[in-house]
C-alpha cells in the first residue's frame, strides 16, 4: 500500500541512510525539492524552464512553482509507490499545499516520522569521531578507539583524521537551524495527529526497525486519530 510520509531529522539522526534504505526496500520514491529542481531543470520540463529562469533572474522559486513540481513527481510515480517528502513543506502554506496535492490524487499524508536526537548526546557522538586516514574505517575516542592504540584495527595505519566542522559550535548550530525550520510545520502536524518520533540516537538497524513498524502498523499514537 502507498504511504506518503514526511522524514524529519537534524543532521546526525541517520536521516539520508533511513530514506535511502526506504527507497531501497520499500521502493519508495524521496522528493527532495532541491534534486527535483536540479531534474526538472535538467530534463527542461515546462516547469522546469520556469524555476530556470526564476532562479537565473537570482530569484526565489515560489510555492506555486515547487508544488507544480511535486505534482508531477507524484503523477510520475506510480500510485502504489509511497513518497518520501524531505525538506519540504517549509512553511505552514507549504503544509496546506501538500494536502491539496495530495488530495486531488486521492491519496494523504500517512506520517510525519521525527528521528528525534538529544543535543547533548548528539555533541559528544559527534566531537568524538575520527577515522583512518587511509581506509576511512570509522572511530571515536570515547567508545571506539582501536583496539592497539594509535593504530587502525583495519589496515594497520597510524594516520586518523576529523573532519573540520565536528564541532560542538557546528552542531549546535545546526541543531538549531533544524528547529528553525521545523517549528512552522510541527505543530500543524501534532494538531492532526500525525507526528511519530523515533529515537534517532538508537542503532541504525534500531531506527530502521522503528520505522517499518510505523509504516506497517501505524503506531501507538495514531490509535484513536482519525
Ligand atoms: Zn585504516
Amino acid at each position: 500500500m502507498a504511504m506518503n510520509i514526511i522524514l524529519l531529522g537534524p543532521p546526525g539522526a541517520g536521516k539520508g541512510t533511513q530514506a535511502a534504505r526506504l527507497v531501497d526496500e520499500r521502493h519508495m520514491v524521496q522528493l527532495s525539492t532541491g534534486d527535483m529542481l536540479r531534474a526538472a531543470v535538467r530534463a527542461g520540463t515546462p516547469i522546469g524552464l520556469q524555476a530556470k529562469a526564476v532562479m537565473e533572474a537570482g530569484e526565489l522559486v515560489s510555492d506555486a512553482i515547487v508544488s507544480a513540481l511535486i505534482g508531477e513527481r507524484l503523477d510520475a510515480a506510480e500510485s502504489t509507490t509511497g513518497a518520501i517528502f524531505d525538506g519540504y513543506p517549509r512553511t505552514l502554506a507549504q503544509a496546506e499545499a501538500l494536502d491539496f496535492l495530495l488530495g486531488e490524487r486521492g491519496r494523504q499524508l500517512d506520517h510525519v516520522i521525527e528521528l528525534a536526537v538529544d543535543e547533548e548526546a548528539l555533541v559528544d557522538r559527534i566531537t568524538g569521531r575520527f577515522t583512518c586516514a587511509i581506509c576511512g574505517e570509522g572511530y571515536h575516542d570515547r567508545y571506539k578507539q582501536p583496539v592497539s592504540a594509535g593504530a587502525c584495527d583495519v589496515c594497520g595505519s597510524r594516520e586518523f583524521k576529523r573532519r573540520a566542522d565536528d564541532t560542538e559550535e557546528t552542531v549546535r548550530t545546526r541543531m538549531a537551524e533544524y528547529r528553525a525550520k521545523t517549528a512552522p510545520i510541527l505543530p500543524y502536524y501534532e494538531a492532526l495527529g500525525l507526528v511519530r518520533r523515533v529515537d534517532g540516537m538508537a542503532a541504525i538497524e534500531k531506527v530502521g526497525a522503528a520505522i517499518d513498524r510505523i509504516l506497517d502498523h501505524g503506531s501507538l499514537a495514531s490509535t484513536g486519530a482519525d
